[in-house]
C-alpha cells in the first residue's frame, strides 16, 4: 500500500526529521487560506500516488495567497498519469541550495535493508542509476545489529556532505531508518533532501510504501488507504482477495499462483504479446472469483484476447471451467478466449470446455501463441 506524500512526510517527522510547515486542502479556498496562515511564498502540491508530480506540472511554487488559490484551482482536478488529484498539499516553500536523495528498500539477494543515497537528488533516482551509477551510494544494514552511528556519518561524508550537515544527516537517517522498521515498509524515501539557508536540512517530499503482508499489524497505517485514489478494478480486486496489478497490454491473463502468473506474462511476451495485466486468483477459486476476475479483466478496453493459465493442484480445474462457464454466463463479451489446464481434473475441465465449445491448449506454450494470435485478430 502507498501513502500520500503528506502522510509519509507526518509519519517521518513522528521520527525527528525536519518536513517543512503545512497542511492539505482540498479546495483551492482552503489552500488560500492555508497559504494565508503559512505566510511568505508556498508550494502547492498534488497529491497523488504517482512519481514524477512536478514533471507532470503537479508541483508549483506560489508566492502570495491569492497566487496558492490560483495555482490550487489549477492543480485540483488535474490528471496526473491517469489519476485525478483530489486534495494538494500546500507546505512553506523551501529555498533549495541543494537536493539529496535518500531511500530505503528491502534487498531481497542481501536479505536485508539497504541505505540508498545521492547527492544528485531531486530527479528519478532510476535516472541517476543509468546516467551517473557511480554517484549512488548503498549501505547495507544488518536488521539485527541496526543502523550504527558510524555507518550514518560515514555516508554522510561519503555524499560530501561538510561538517555543519553530518549531525543533522545523521539524525534524519537513523530517523528514516526507525520510519522503515516500525511500520513494516518496503520503502521508505525522502527526495529530494535539501539544503536550505541556515545550513539545515530538510525533507520536501516523501514517500513510504508499506507492505500489505504486514498491514494487520498497523491499523493505524491501514486506515490511511485514500480509496479515492485506488481504481474500480484495484478496489474490486482487493475485496475479492485476487491479486491483480494492470499492465498496458492486450492479453488478460487469468492464473492461479503469483509465480505460474510471471511465467505467464514472461511467454506471453516471448511470443510477440503484451500481457494486459498480472492476475492471480489464488489456490482453490471458485466460479464466483472466477466471475469476478473475468470481469476485472475485461473491463480493460484495450484486451483483445484473454488467456486462462490454470495448474490444478488444491484447485480442481473441473471446477475452473465450470467457474469461466459460469462466468461467461454473467458477463456479455466477444473476446475470444483460451484455456490450458493441467493437473487435477484436467480431463473433467476440458470435457467441460469442450462440451461448450470454449477452446482449450494442451500445453502453455500453445496456449500463449493461441493468445497472440487471437488478440491479433487471426
Ligand atoms: P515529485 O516530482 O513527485 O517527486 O515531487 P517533489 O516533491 O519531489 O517535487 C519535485 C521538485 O519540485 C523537487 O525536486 C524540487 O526541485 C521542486 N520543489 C519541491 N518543493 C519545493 C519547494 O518548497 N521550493 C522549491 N524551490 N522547489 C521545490
Ligand atoms: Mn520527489
Amino acid at each position: 500500500m502507498k501513502l500520500h506524500e503528506y502522510q509519509s512526510k507526518r509519519i517521518f517527522a513522528e521520527y525527528g526529521v525536519p518536513i517543512p510547515k503545512g497542511e492539505v486542502a482540498t479546495s483551492a479556498v482552503e489552500a488560500r487560506d492555508i497559504a494565508r496562515k503559512l505566510g511568505g511564498p508556498v508550494v502547492i502540491k498534488s497529491q497523488v500516488l504517482v512519481g514524477g508530480r512536478g514533471k507532470a506540472g503537479g508541483v508549483k511554487l506560489a508566492k502570495d495567497p491569492d497566487e496558492a488559490e490560483a495555482v490550487a484551482d489549477q492543480i485540483l482536478g488535474m490528471d496526473i498519469k491517469g489519476l485525478t488529484v483530489e486534495k494538494v498539499l500546500v507546505d512553506q516553500a523551501a529555498d533549495i541550495k541543494e537536493e539529496i536523495y535518500l531511500g530505503i528498500v528491502i534487498d531481497r539477494a542481501r536479505q536485508m535493508p539497504v541505505i540508498i543515497a545521492s547527492a544528485e537528488g531531486g530527479v528519478e533516482i532510476e535516472e541517476v542509476a543509468k546516467t551517473n551509477p557511480d554517484a549512488i551510494k548503498r549501505l547495507p544494514v544488518d536488521p539485527q545489529v541496526g543502523l550504527m552511528d558510524f555507518h550514518a556519518r560515514n555516508l554522510a561524508f561519503d555524499l560530501g556532505l561538510g561538517r555543519a550537515y553530518v549531525g543533522q544527516f545523521m539524525k534524519i537517517l537513523k530517523g528514516l531508518y526507525a520510519a522503515f522498521i516500525n511500520t513494516d515498509a518496503s520503502l521508505a524515501e525522502i527526495n529530494p533532501l535539501v539544503v536550505v539557508e541556515g545550513e539545515k536540512l530538510l525533507a520536501v517530499d516523501g514517500k513510504i510504501l508499506l507492505d500489505d503482508n504486514a498491514l494487520y499489524r498497523h491499523p493505524d497505517l491501514a486506515e490511511m488507504r485514500d480509496v479515492q485514489e485506488e481504481t474500480d478494478s484495484e478496489r474490486e480486486a482487493r475485496l475479492a482477495g485476487l491479486s491483480f496489478v494492470k499492465l498496458d497490454g492486450e492479453i488478460g491473463c487469468m492464473v492461479n499462483g503469483a509465480g505460474l502468473a510471471m511465467a505467464t506474462m514472461d511467454i506471453v511476451k516471448y511470443y510477440g504479446g503484451e500481457p494486459a495485466n498480472f492476475l492471480d486468483i489464488g489456490g482453490g477459486a471458485k466460479s464466483d472469483k472466477v466471475a469476478t476476475a473475468l470481469r476485472i479483466i475485461l473491463r480493460d478496453p484495450k484486451v483483445k484476447a484473454v488467456l486462462f493459465n490454470i495448474f490444478g493442484g488444491i484447485t480442481r480445474c473441473d471446477e475452473v471451467a465450470k467457474g469461466i462457464l459460469e462466468a461467461l454466463e454473467q458477463v456479455d463479451t466477444n473476446i475470444p478466449m483460451v484455456a490450458r489446464l493441467v493437473g487435477t481434473n484436467e480431463e473433467e475441465g476440458r470435457e467441460i470446455l469442450a462440451a461448450a465449445n470454449f477452446p482449450s491448449a494442451a500445453s502453455l506454450g500453445e496456449a500463449a501463441q493461441r493468445a497472440v494470435e487471437l488478440a491479433k485478430g487471426a
